[in-house]
């Protein structure tokens, strides 16, 4: 039996007008919808206090362990609108599954994943109305999970909440698809072995804002992260996996160890069989990268996520040099086909033969 999510409905929802508004320009992260999951956690009484409850600030001490020690994580998926008016997930369980390994890094009680799901399920049924059903917007769902309990001594805390929030999001490339820009940060690293590279947490995020500071002074949009200990091997993004096509038709990702299993990374292993690829998970020298596209041998690099799907990579610059890749992104490369085919899924426009779409609503 998974924890119940009754709801408490909102009495000062947003008008169908203001909703509709928003929907037709979402943006990303700014727009919440009615309503927002909850539960919490005690070390005397486990979960308890499951509800979907009007949306709104959350009362914080100023003593919440998590404001001090950074015990938090999260996790990122969408629900998608078919044609039908269903209302779909993409692997939503792998989700929780990461979501409690995740928690059993920080130190954080394991929710399980038929609780994760009910969560889910209860604020889109809730919000359903917000689920957008134009082009390629969606509603991006938020679960996370904090340390609530009021305690300034270093422990695991006995207090948690978690949480499901949901904003609508427009399609990641409005005007046609523009290749991102890269800098390949050499002072800093993302996560080393052993560290919590591997776990959705915030902090990992925290750490990756000073070298996007850095990446924006030399005209960049994303961090590309190496390997803590040798500085030699690629790892990924701040909040993105990597993935590099080669002239002789392969597709090569860093093997997991000290970066974040992606969903998306995960799924692309599988379909990109099926375009005829051979997929290689090995690690990925940076001068690979850098000698590759420069000669030819590398002719596509993509970063995915949940958030942008699959991103074609323009360019890679380090202090001293860059590559570009000028046909980035055309319609007829396997970035944008293995897009397509993934995007396709999710909108219920193509079969979905590994039983990946699970309905929400
Ligand atoms: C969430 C995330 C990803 C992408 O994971 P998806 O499950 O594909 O959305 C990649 N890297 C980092 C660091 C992340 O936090």
């Amino acid at each position: 039996m998974s924890l119940p999510f009754p709801l408490q409905q909102n009495p000062n929802p947003a008008s169908p007008q203001r909703r509709a508004e928003i929907l037709a320009n979402p943006g990303f992260g700014k727009h919440f919808t009615d309503h927002m999951a909850r539960a919490v956690w005690t070390a005397d009484g486990g979960w308890a206090n499951s509800e979907v409850v009007p949306f709104g600030p959350i009362p914080m001490h100023p003593a919440a362990a998590v404001l001090h020690y950074a015990q938090e994580i999260f996790e990122g998926m969408k629900a998608y609108r078919h044609a039908d008016g269903s209302i779909w997930s993409f692997r939503p369980e792998a989700n929780g599954e990461r979501f409690a390994r995740s928690a059993r890094r920080l130190a954080l009680p394991e929710l399980p994943v038929a609780d994760f799901m009910a969560s889910t399920k209860a604020l889109v049924s809730a919000d359903a109305a917000w689920v957008p059903d134009e082009g390629e917007h969606s509603l991006y769902l938020r679960p996370f999970m904090f340390a609530s309990e009021p305690f300034l001594g270093v422990r695991p805390a006995q207090e948690i909440t978690y949480m499901v929030i949901a904003c609508p999001v427009g399609s990641y490339f409005s005007g046609g698809v523009k290749p991102v820009s890269i800098w390949l940060s050499t002072q800093y690293t993302r996560a080393a072995r052993g560290g919590t590279g591997e776990a959705k947490c915030g902090g990992n995020y925290a750490a990756s804002l000073a070298p996007m500071i850095e990446a924006a002074a030399h005209g960049c949009e994303q961090v590309c992260f190496l390997d803590a200990a040798h500085g030699r091997y690629v790892e990924e993004l701040g909040g993105m996996n990597l993935y590099f096509v080669t002239s002789d038709g392969r597709i090569i990702t860093p093997e997991l160890g000290t970066i974040l299993e992606g969903v998306t990374r995960g799924s692309i292993l599988i379909l990109a069989k099926e375009l005829g690829l051979e997929v290689e998970e090995r690690p990925v020298e940076i001068t690979e990268w850098q000698q590759g596209a420069a000669d030819g041998t590398i002719t596509e690099v993509f970063a995915c996520g949940t958030g942008a799907v699959v991103t074609p990579v323009g360019r890679l610059v380090w202090d001293g040099g860059e590559v570009t890749a000028e046909k980035a992104g055309t319609e007829d490369s396997v970035t944008m086909r293995i897009r397509r085919q993934l995007v396709d899924i999710q909108y219920g426009r193509a079969a979905d033969p590994y039983g990946w779409m699970t309905r929400l609503a």
